[in-house]
């Protein structure tokens, strides 16, 4: 399961709307919590991904390394990333799964339709190594208690 506090899951799926039609990404920091996984940091980073950045994600190693040195000053530690899918479902592709090493990290993607943030999800990248390695659907809980997924925009939320 992933936990985070609604602001920060606002913020990632507007990161999306943002960069849109390109994909955004981002660093989720936080702890473990057993068997959770609970986000107190949502670190934005550019696509460097320029050949196509409308498919395709990659986080910059620098910007990856200075993540890191964040969560550490902060006594925690990477527990996820997320990037959004422009037009696609909110599913893991192949390439996602092979371009993912961060083995009980949280993948969260966020389909993006029209410049408009829809379904959120995340996968638990589970096994003990590349050969085995494998997404796993889990429950994102937003702000301690509603579910998560697709939710609703109030009014005052459309910009
Ligand atoms: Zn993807």
């Amino acid at each position: 399961m992933l936990r985070i506090d609604s602001p920060l899951y606002q913020d990632l799926r507007r990161h999306g709307e943002e960069t849109y039609p390109h994909e955004c990404c981002g660093v989720l920091l936080g702890r473990r919590a057993g068997e959770a996984r609970v986000v107190t940091g949502v670190l934005r980073c550019g696509n460097g991904r320029h050949d196509s950045p409308q498919n395709r994600y990659v986080i910059d190693p620098g910007e990856l390394l200075r993540a890191e040195k964040l969560a550490r000053g902060r006594g925690e530690e990477i527990v996820g990333f997320y990037h959004s899918h422009p037009d696609h479902p909110a599913r893991w592709s192949p390439t996602d799964l092979a371009e993912a090493h961060w083995l009980g990290c949280s993948y969260v993607i966020t389909r993006v339709a029209g410049g408009r943030a829809e379904a959120t999800s995340s996968f638990l990248l589970a096994g003990l190594g590349e050969e085995d390695k494998r997404f796993q659907d889990e429950e994102i809980r937003v702000g301690g208690g509603e579910p998560a997924g697709a939710p609703a925009r109030s009014q005052g939320e459309l910009r």
